[in-house]
């Protein structure tokens, strides 16, 4: 039941042809499917799976699927409400075209992005990270200030610096001889499959990511630091939006 994950390849492919392999009370799975499931603190995709004969399902959600031996590129696609006599008659084995609300995952690219770039600004570890289609929530361990004004020119000029970004993969065991790599505490590096992906942001910033990112950050375009406040005694949070 396990699904080829291409947004991991290609996080601009927008659209596939799949194979259903199970419908189940999670959702609908997929031999292969361009929709990320929630994790590493980024929203899952929505959008529709379209059938052979035209009917349109709209997916409302995608969430990493429940299973013995599940990896965690294994995704199910979960049905907005109210479908439930499309849903009785799909069967494994239909085909269908599946297609990602381009629109909601290009911000959550460039939110996702631009949260790596605030590592570079901020070297603090990282215990929390949510990242939506509205904004980007950070939390940095940290007890020092955090000023907004410097946040935002700091961003500003990363993202203005049109720095390329790109995945690179290294072994489990090259990841495990290299915990400096890893920034945030609270999302574990996607290990188990034989190999991790890193995502390096030219001259600004490595570190492993399974999430979907913009090929360069000139993309991410104008941000704001909407607020900044004390999580905690030893915790910031800030949070960005789109200007
Ligand atoms: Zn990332």
């Amino acid at each position: 039941m396990s699904t080829r994950a291409l947004f991991r390849q290609d996080a601009y492919q927008t659209r596939c042809d799949a194979t259903i392999t199970a419908i189940d009370e999670q959702g609908i799975h997929l031999d292969q499917t361009v929709f990320y499931p929630l994790g590493g603190g980024q929203a899952g995709d929505a959008g529709t799976l379209t059938l052979a004969d035209g009917t349109v399902l709209t997916i409302a959600d995608t969430r990493k699927a429940q299973f013995e031996g599940a990896t965690p590129d294994d995704a199910v696609h979960v049905p907005a409400p109210g479908q439930e006599e499309t849903l009785a008659g799909l069967t494994p084995g239909d085909r269908v075209s599946a297609e990602i609300d381009w629109e909601r995952r290009y911000r959550h690219m460039r939110l996702h992005t631009a949260s790596h770039l605030m590592c570079a600004v901020l070297p603090y570890p990282v215990d929390g990270c949510s990242i939506t289609t509205d904004y980007a929530r950070l939390d940095f361990a940290t007890v020092e200030p955090i000023e907004r004004e410097f946040v935002e020119a700091r961003l500003a000029e990363l993202v203005g610096g049109s720095h390329a970004v790109e995945t690179e993969w290294i072994t489990d065991d090259e990841m495990a001889e290299r915990p400096e790599l890893v920034r945030t505490m609270s999302v574990k590096p996607p290990m188990g499959l034989g190999r991790v992906r890193l995502l390096r942001i030219q001259n600004v910033d490595l570190q492993p990511c399974g999430g979907t990112h913009v090929r360069n950050t000139g993309e991410i375009g104008r941000l704001r630091v909407a607020k900044v406040e004390k999580k905690s005694a030893r915790t910031r949070r800030l949070v960005l939006e789109f200007v």
